[in-house]
């Protein structure tokens, strides 16, 4: 199985990293950099943002520049950049 990772920018989910719905439950599908209490931190930010945002996110935690752009290589497949908006 897939390791679960955010649906709007690849980073892996864990339970320091996921962010939380509105009820403040934690989220399934995205970390806290993007999603906080049920809404996008970003709502305008397009698949490309997140590339840069996610990448930027992954350099810090000392992730090797070839690893960190191969988890955002995916982004723009992943569930956020791929479901019709409501
Ligand atoms: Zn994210």
């Amino acid at each position: 199985m897939a390791r679960q990772m955010c649906q709007s920018c690849g980073m892996p989910l864990n339970d320091k990293t996921r962010g939380t719905e509105a009820d403040g439950s934690p989220s399934l599908k995205y970390c806290n950099l993007c999603y906080q209490n049920g809404k996008f931190t970003q709502p305008n930010a397009t698949a490309a943002d997140m590339q840069r945002i996610g990448y930027e996110a992954l350099r810090q935690k000392h992730w090797p520049g070839f690893l960190a752009k191969m988890a955002v290589n995916g982004v723009p497949k992943l569930e956020r950049w791929n479901t019709p908006t409501k």
